[in-house]
């Protein structure tokens, strides 16, 4: 299993684990995904089976810093870099 972070705001890839030995479940396990409600699953992570690639959309640093400092951004759905 592949898992990637991607920036849900700027659509960076954050981080990436290649695992392959992991099944889907073992990489959720590892990635504290089950702690999440099935609504946000639905929003958060994505899997591609047939490729074995798991996304987990996060907030990078940069966008982090953003929304914090200006959290009017969030509001209008875009961050600027
Ligand atoms: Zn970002």
């Amino acid at each position: 299993m592949r898992v990637e972070y991607w920036c849900k705001h700027c659509k960076h890839l954050v981080g990436a684990l290649d695992r392959p030995e992991w099944s889907q479940a073992d990489a959720e396990r590892y990635c504290g995904l089950q702690q999440l409600s099935p609504a946000e699953r639905m929003e958060w992570v994505s899997v591609y089976g047939s490729q074995g690639v798991m996304t987990v959309q996060t907030i990078c640093q940069h966008c982090q810093q953003a929304v914090e400092q200006h959290p009017e951004l969030l509001i209008e759905g875009k961050v600027l870099q």
